[in-house]
């Protein structure tokens, strides 16, 4: 029987090492039609099907060669790191790129736009849509995934939405958190698109804010949240990232109990021996989740993290209420500093939990705890559980039966006789909260959360005296009833809310400073803050090419999308050839079909038109042609020219997957 046309590569590569007669199981049983299809190949697989060990070291072997392009072929493969664990990238020294180190950690995988499948529109950021998806491995099992892509312009995306979601791509691929929202991987293709893992449950604040019959979060829950943010911000910053952008919005759940950090479009890493980061222009920032010193310096650390935190931690106990809703983003560090004010502790939070939230507004970000330091004070401050012993009737008291679950807010076990003390709670049968006595309740350790024990909670908490007295009630007079924000009501879904910190721009390029008083001119504050380059020329580049290209030439126009206009087949429309190839002399039409489906093969993301022009652009050679399209897809992916992208294949030995990882490493 003759090979398809789309699996000619495959056959070669078996007869080649004399496996040939592995050819039908491979195609047929393990579903491999294209290279990169090997990525999902495990050895139990080729076990399946017969093919002893040495034959599969030969396999691994044959693929390791065509990718690093040891063996005399005419066309390239793209081997996405099949049999990855004992491949090693070769790196042999070439004339201009002796320096370029090895890429860290790896990008997870390329994965083949045919293998995504897009469904419902989940929501919408800053630079992209997202989707929820299905992902097909070669074996025929389907992922669930969660789909970004970039939004694309009719003349491409902005320089500046490109840098943040290839710095997010980045980011992210060397991330492994149980907390940390996981990238599978990045399709090449156009749009480009992020394929993560899925939380199905979508964000805490869409959750937070869900109208009844949807039953509020039970306080104990909302502290197993903020344990796990603290565990996940931990690793963030012993990783030396910063977030910027902490907020319920971008912790998607993952499970009923299970938060996950997301959207890392704006982390950055901390530079020098200082820990901080520092904005280098008018950026879109979070304004009322910021720390003073971000919003008058532009200076952001795992400190200003941490204030972010306390933030979140007051949106989670106010039921995703805006955090200083009414109050003009250019004011709001004036309250903060001149004022001295802080966010009112939230009916549902403990006093111990807002004296935890206190430390993490202190003015300085030395006198804030660490993330680390955190998760032992939210030990501290974990209220404790308790069961109700008898029915509670009395007028006036949290309503609550024998036996029901009782999380106490405010109570202590020692500082009161339990007969004539109340405490206050949420009665976890019906989510209410309200005063007992506390001779109703027996303090009980229930599973699943850490050791509870009473909490001391007879005077206000250590901080909040301080600035309770001195801003909390000037503040609360103010803001214990916030007004709603423009176009915002409480209980509105996220979609309502979105924007809330994309929209803001910089503090830095507001015009009254926040301290002068006066007003800000209202469409500043809604105005995305785009680098701007010259008229006519398209948008700077997402990120500095560093001193390396001082001279680089602006690119070419239009840089997005990159595509030249399809031709038409003269011999055929495109793709519909199904011509098979005999191992004799090809007609000229299967042969230009034949070259067409090795270039698509060999690189990743490109269309069967694209194919065809870059093949007609080199009169039909087929390496050019790949080579061509390699340095295309490299070109788009960062902001080096193309000159340089080509260095970097070369280096790379046309390994697209090995040259991109070194890109997305290095933005
Ligand atoms: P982002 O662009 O990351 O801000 O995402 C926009 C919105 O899409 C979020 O607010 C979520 O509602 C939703 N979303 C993003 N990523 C995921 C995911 N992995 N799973 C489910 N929903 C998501």
């Amino acid at each position: 029987m003759l090979p398809e046309v789309g699996s000619v590569w495959l056959l070669r590569l078996l007869r080649d090492i004399q496996l040939a007669q592995f050819y039908q199981p491979i195609l047929e049983e393990l579903n491999v039609t294209r290279p990169e299809h090997f990525d999902f190949v495990r050895p139990e697989d080729l076990d399946g099907i017969g093919m002893g060990r040495p034959a599969q070291r030969r396999l691994a072997e044959a693929l390791k060669k065509h990718r690093s392009g040891l063996k005399s072929k005419n066309w390239v493969y793209k081997i996405l790191g099949g049999f990855a664990p004992e491949q090693k990238e070769t790196t042999p020294p070439s004339d201009n790129t002796q320096s370029l180190p090895e890429p860290e950690g790896g990008l997870k995988c390329l994965i083949p736009d045919s293998a995504v499948c897009r469904g419902e529109l989940l929501g919408s950021g800053c630079f992209g849509v997202v989707h929820r998806g299905l992902w097909t491995l070669p074996s025929g099992q389907s992922v669930p995934v969660a789909v970004k892509s970039l939004r694309v312009g009719p003349e491409g995306p902005m320089g500046t939405e490109l840098g943040d979601f290839l710095r997010e791509v980045s980011i992210m691929m060397n991330l492994e958190h149980p907390h940390v929202l996981r990238l599978h991987g990045l399709v090449l293709g156009q749009p480009l698109q992020m394929v993560m893992e899925l939380a199905p449950l979508g964000s805490l604040h869409a959750r937070l804010t869900a109208p009844p019959p949807t039953p509020p979060l039970p306080v104990a829950l909302l502290c197993l949240f903020l344990r796990q943010l603290a565990g996940a911000m931990a690793y963030l910053g012993a990783r030396g990232l910063v977030h910027r952008d902490l907020a319920t919005r971008n912790l998607l759940l993952a499970s009923p109990r299970i938060i996950k950090v997301a959207d890392f479009g704006l982390v950055r890493p901390l530079g020098g021996a200082r820990g901080r980061y520092v904005m280098g222009g008018p950026r879109p920032i979070p304004f009322a989740w910021c720390a003073p010193e971000s919003l008058r310096h532009g200076l952001f650390s795992s400190a200003s993290d941490v204030w972010m935190f306390g933030v979140t931690l007051w949106e989670m106990f106010s039921g995703g209420e805006e955090p200083w809703a009414g109050v003009p983003p250019y004011l709001i560090l004036q309250r903060l500093e001149k004022d001295r004010a802080r966010l009112p502790r939230p009916p549902l939070c403990s006093r111990a939990l807002y004296a935890l939230a206190l430390r993490c507004w202190a003015p300085h970000p030395a006198d804030r705890p660490s993330f680390s330091h955190l998760e032992g004070l939210l030990q501290e401050a974990w209220p404790p559980e308790g069961r109700c012993v008898r029915d509670v009737t009395e007028l006036g008291a949290l309503k609550m039966e024998s036996g029901d679950p009782i999380t106490i807010i405010e109570g202590s076990a020692s500082s009161h006789s339990p007969d004539s003390a109340t405490w206050k709670g949420q009665n976890g049968r019906t989510f209410k909260v309200g005063s007992f006595p506390a001779s109703a309740v027996t303090l009980a350790d229930l599973g699943g959360l850490p050791a509870t024990r009473p909490v001391h909670r007879g005077s206000p908490a250590r901080g909040e005296c301080r600035q309770g007295s001195i801003d909390g009630d000037r503040v609360k007079a103010k803001l214990r009833d916030p007004p709603p924000a423009r176009g915002q009501r409480r209980g509105e879904p996220l979609q309502k809310m979105k924007g809330i910190s994309k929209s803001l721009e910089s503090v830095l390029s507001l015009g009254p400073r926040p301290t002068g008083g006066g007003s800000s001119p209202p469409e500043l504050r809604h105005a995305r803050a785009v680098p701007q380059g010259p008229p006519g020329l398209p948008p700077r580049p997402p990120f500095a090419s560093g001193s390396s290209q001082p001279s680089q030439t602006p690119r070419e126009q239009p840089p997005w999308p990159k595509r030249e206009p399809p031709h038409s087949h003269p011999m055929g429309a495109p793709g519909a050839s199904k011509a098979t190839v005999p191992s004799g002399g090809l007609s000229p039409d299967s042969e230009f079909q034949r070259r067409i489906m090795e270039v698509e093969l060999s690189v990743h993301g490109v269309t069967h038109q694209e194919c065809q022009a870059a093949l007609r652009a080199t009169g039909g050679d087929v390496v050019s042609a790949i080579r061509n399209l390699k340095v295309d897809q490299l070109f788009h992916l960062s902001s080096r020219s193309r000159a340089d992208c080509r260095r970097i294949l070369e280096h790379y030995q046309w390994d697209l997957s090995a040259a991109s990882r070194y890109v997305l490493a290095r933005p």
